[in-house]
């Protein structure tokens, strides 16, 4: 019976469902109003294009899928560098009013 090596698995990416890349989408605001620019395709950021997470990295994605900041209007954006949070590793910045993530990296 085979026997699998743990450590070494890795879970297919479920941003980019494994293809390594990701579509970002993005508005301009102008005099105008508000224009959809075309989407820009990039190298998925969780991944970094390798379409698959260590069991580590695939652990941090879930708990920051539960982090981000769904404020209508999101508050003051707060800095947090690499390493000083124990649910986000990378640096990131987080709302100031529901202390959520807004950004990541
Ligand atoms: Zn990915
Ligand atoms: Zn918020």
């Amino acid at each position: 019976m085979a026997v699998a090596k743990s450590g070494t698995k890795t879970v297919k990416c479920p941003v980019c469902k494994g293809k390594g890349r990701q579509t970002v989408r993005a508005t301009e605001v102008t005099v105008q109003g508000e224009r959809e620019l075309d989407p820009v395709e990039i190298d998925c950021i969780w991944c970094h294009g390798k379409g698959a997470l260590t069991p580590e990295e695939y652990r941090e994605y879930l708990e920051v899928t539960d982090m981000w900041c769904e404020c209508e209007e999101p508050g003051e954006a707060i800095f947090h560098p690499d390493g000083e949070s124990d649910f986000c590793r990378k640096h990131h910045w987080t709302c100031s009013k529901c202390g959520k993530i807004t950004q990541v990296g």
